[in-house]
């Protein structure tokens, strides 16, 4: 059986959901095969994780060379990993970063590429949800390596035990790939709260909540929840654009979505019609966003996302 590269997402080691998402989807077109590209000491660790989710594999790419460096590197690592292991395809995460790295590796292998799937199946075939949701798209990759994007929450990861066996990978990088150095970088403020694109659940304010963010992040807080937000509450300047979602911010694809003082337009749909259960709360009842959800509360977001919030608490 052929082998199917993923390539981990992790943060300083720590390993991201999409990656066992990947490594799910990696068992139904072949042999899962990892790819760590981080420093050497935390491999062990990491090989320890990816293989409770199927991979037979782990390749480890020291990043002494890479770090510090923008994705060129990264790109370089994979092409030379494929050259040498001919894999039936490479799966990457839909990340900013995976979507980069994706791009210029098929480029480099001079190979089809999908960004966004949403499922992967044997083939491999690919589904992707294309202007703003208005199409879904089957598609193949017919020439070179199959490159794939899937964007996170589009698999369920399974737990399957892998061999896991370690193999380290030499790379050479190129001063090309080192034309562009990273002068500093700031971590991310931590919120306790999921990374919004690979949360389960998800819960966005809009221009109903006035500018009152607090009831939304009650609620997300109380049910474990990312917070969200619609262009309207972004461009009041009520919340940094990073909590934006749809065209022009993120994708999300929870397992519940709720929006709440949300109206539903075509922009925002776009960016969260493939969760799994929408549930919207609205005071008007004949809201476009009622058109989408499996449950809807009419009503003042003020007082029925309090309600919730109680009501949730008390039961935890
Ligand atoms: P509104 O449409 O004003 O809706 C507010 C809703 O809140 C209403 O339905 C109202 O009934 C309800 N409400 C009011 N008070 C309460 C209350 N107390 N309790 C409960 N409900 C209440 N939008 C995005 O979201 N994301 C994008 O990425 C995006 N990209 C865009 C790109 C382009 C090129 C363009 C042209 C537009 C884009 N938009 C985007 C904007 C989009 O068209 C809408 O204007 C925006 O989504 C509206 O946000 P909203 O639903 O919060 O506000």
């Amino acid at each position: 059986m052929s082998e199917v590269l993923v390539l981990i997402d992790h943060a300083e080691g720590a390993v991201r959901k999409p990656t066992y998402e990947l490594l799910t989807i990696a068992k139904r077109l072949g042999e899962p095969s990892a790819v760590f590209i981080g420093p050497a000491g935390q491999a062990s660790d990491v090989a320890e994780k990816v293989k409770a989710y199927g991979a037979e594999k782990v390749y480890v790419v020291d990043d002494s060379q890479i770090k510090g460096y923008l994705v060129a590197p990264k790109a370089e690592a994979l092409q030379q990993l494929a050259e040498k292991t001919s894999p039936a395809a490479i799966l990457i995460p839909s990340s900013a970063e995976g979507k980069e790295v994706a791009a210029r590796l098929s480029i480099k292998l001079e190979s089809g590429l999908i960004t966004d799937a949403v499922d992967v199946q044997e083939g491999p075939v690919t589904t992707q949800s294309v202007f703003a949701g208005s199409y879904t798209v089957t598609a193949k990759v017919i020439h070179g390596t199959p490159i794939i994007t899937v964007k996170p929450n589009s698999a369920a990861p399974e737990e399957s035990a892998g061999a896991g066996t370690v193999e380290e990978f030499e790379v050479t990088v190129s001063d090309a790939a080192k034309a562009a150095q990273i002068v500093a970088s700031q971590p991310r403020k931590a919120t306790g709260r999921p990374e919004l694109t690979e949360a389960a659940i998800v819960v966005s304010g809009g221009r109903g909540t006035g500018g009152n963010f607090e009831p939304v992040e009650n609620l997300a807080d109380a049910i474990g929840g990312a917070v969200g937000a619609s262009r309207a509450a972004v461009d009041s300047g009520w919340i940094p654009h990073t909590f934006q979602i749809g065209q022009t911010g993120k994708t999300v694809s929870p397992q519940l979505y709720i929006a709440t003082g949300i109206s539903g337009a075509i922009q925002h749909r776009a960016g969260m019609q493939t969760s799994k259960t929408i549930v919207a709360v609205n005071k008007d009842e004949e809201a476009p966003i009622f058109e989408l959800v499996d449950f809807g509360v009419v009503g003042d977001l003020h007082t029925v996302l309090p309600a919730l919030t109680d009501e949730v608490t008390k039961r935890k």
